[in-house]
């Protein structure tokens, strides 16, 4: 009888957990990818696109093993139990998530598979430790980043040395019978946005290996400085999306990261905050809608769909705002300095509620990540755990001066200021008028004025910040 591999967050054959132990059955395998139509919270549409060509490419590295990766889509309890109808498994076997919601369907499934005598093993193919792993000597998880990365280093250290990450499996033993399979609906209807987005992208385990590497070989040795600079393309790994679709590990990353000669404390320090996003989703399961520190539970956000929109859209009159957010709906992706400034803007700026950025960019980044978007969401508004105090606002021409002083990014996407001189581009509304004449800009038609005045809005956010805390 055969044995199931469920892929889920783990679309790769390299040190897939799941993948190996199924291999090492002898098992003939049905290798399955349920799209899932009950998620409590369904996938964004920028997501789907990625995972539309993340499983086209699971699919031909599979193929190229002899196995054959079949697509079905619905209710998983469903799927899977129609699948093991079909094929007669008696096996199944799957890497863990962590979202309240996907923990909740996989503890049911499982429970219901083993009381009909069906072995289930599940592993963990995504993260470093478990979320639960790591305690402070008093027992309970880390909220403050640093202690916490400095305890599960200790951990994961000596874990890699003696299980290195798996290497992907020779052959893959396809199950002979034809099973039903489905067309999955992953694109977009409108338009041709899904191939503009992806444009700049290889998704796939190869990508994804390729991507490592690159990075490994060179920008790795800047990344402390050059990691802030937006206008640099290869100052961030841009490892995210394939991290997220898991066709990458962070054991992988950490080994290859460690292999080399360089310094790669910082860079790997990142992919601490990934896991420590885990740990802060895994204890407090609503992340996504729940302030983590409740005293923000009183703040009185405003409601103001026309200005929600033009954040959206990237027209707030804040060129390095602008920027970040035509970068995210052109290319799925955004810079994490201008994410931070983005982010504080809509929320400070404008008083909009985080969480309603965070669907934004749930719907919009190819790597939205139940734990990392709603982690860092609450961590610019100050509601989140080891978070940026509340009364940290960045300065949204300010941080343009500093991390985009040639404004070189935002010459590349807001491109009607591009003939501005770099002492007015992320201030527009300072040039004399000659100067704008001559740029071809006309504020207020050919590029909006600030939405709101910065030293107000700042104020008006302390403010209210001092009310919602009753001080
Ligand atoms: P690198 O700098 O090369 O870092 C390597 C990897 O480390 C990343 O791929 C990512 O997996 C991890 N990482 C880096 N920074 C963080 C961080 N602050 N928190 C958690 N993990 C991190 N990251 C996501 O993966 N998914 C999200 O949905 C997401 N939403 C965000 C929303 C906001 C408002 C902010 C401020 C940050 C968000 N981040 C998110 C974190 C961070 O911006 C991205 O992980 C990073 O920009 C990805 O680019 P990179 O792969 O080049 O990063």
């Amino acid at each position: 009888a055969p044995a199931i591999v469920w892929f889920r967050r783990d679309l790769r054959l390299a040190d897939n957990p799941a993948l190996m132990a199924a291999v090492e059955t002898e098992r003939p395998l049905v290798l399955l990818y349920i799209d899932e139509t009950d998620l409590e919270r369904p996938y964004g549409a920028a997501k789907k696109v990625w995972l539309h060509h993340s499983l086209n490419s699971l699919s031909k590295s599979i193929h190229d093993k002899g196995g054959k990766l079949l697509l079905r889509e619905g209710p998983a309890e469903a799927v899977l139990d129609d699948v093991i109808k079909q094929s007669g498994a008696e096996a199944v076997f799957w890497n863990r998530r962590y979202e309240a919601d996907g923990i909740e369907r996989d503890s049911n499934i499982k429970a219901s598979l083993q009381d009909r005598d069906i072995e289930v093993e599940t592993f963990n193919g995504s993260l470093l430790t478990e979320p639960w792993e790591v305690e402070t000597q008093a027992g309970g998880y880390y909220k403050v980043f640093t202690p916490y990365w400095r305890a599960a280093s200790q951990v994961i250290g000596p874990r890699m040395a003696a299980n290195p990450p798996l290497k992907a499996p020779n052959e893959l033993i396809p199950f002979q019978k034809n099973l039903k399979e489905d067309e999955l609906d992953l694109l977009p209807k409108s338009l041709d946005w899904d191939e503009k987005v992806m444009t700049d992208w290889s998704p796939g385990e190869n990508g994804a290996r390729d991507r490592l590497n690159s990075f490994l070989k060179g920008p790795i040795k800047e990344y402390t400085d050059a990691r802030n600079i937006p206008s640099n393309e290869t100052g961030t790994s841009r490892l995210s999306p394939h991290l997220a679709a898991g066709e990458i590990s962070p054991k992988q990353i950490w080994q290859a990261a460690r292999d080399g000669k360089h310094d790669a404390d910082k860079f790997l320090s990142e992919i601490g905050w990934r896991e420590f996003s885990y740990v802060l989703l895994y204890h407090n399961p609503k992340l996504a809608e729940k302030n983590y520190k409740a005293d923000f539970d009183n703040f009185e956000w405003r409601t103001d769909k026309k200005s929600f929109e033009a954040w959206t859209k990237g027209q707030t009159g804040y060129p390095f705002v602008d920027a970040g957010m035509r970068e995210l709906w052109q290319t799925g992706w955004m810079h994490n300095r201008v994410r931070m400034v983005v982010a504080s803007f809509l929320i400070k700026h404008l008083l909009i509620d985080w969480r309603d950025g965070e669907a934004w960019f749930w719907d919009t980044l190819l790597e939205a990540d139940p734990a990392a978007n709603s982690a860092s969401w609450q961590w610019v508004a100050g509601s989140g755990a080891d978070a940026a105090p509340y009364f940290r606002i960045f300065n949204p021409f300010g941080q343009g001066e500093k991390f985009d002083e040639d404004g070189d990014y935002v010459r590349k996407f807001v491109p009607e200021l591009k003939d501005i001189p770099n002492k007015y581009i992320q201030t527009p509304w300072k040039a004399p008028k000659e100067i704008l004449k001559k740029a071809g800009v006309t504020l207020g038609e050919t590029y909006p004025e600030p939405l709101v005045e910065h030293t107000h809005a700042r104020e008006r956010a302390l403010s209210r910040y001092k009310e919602s805390r009753g001080e």
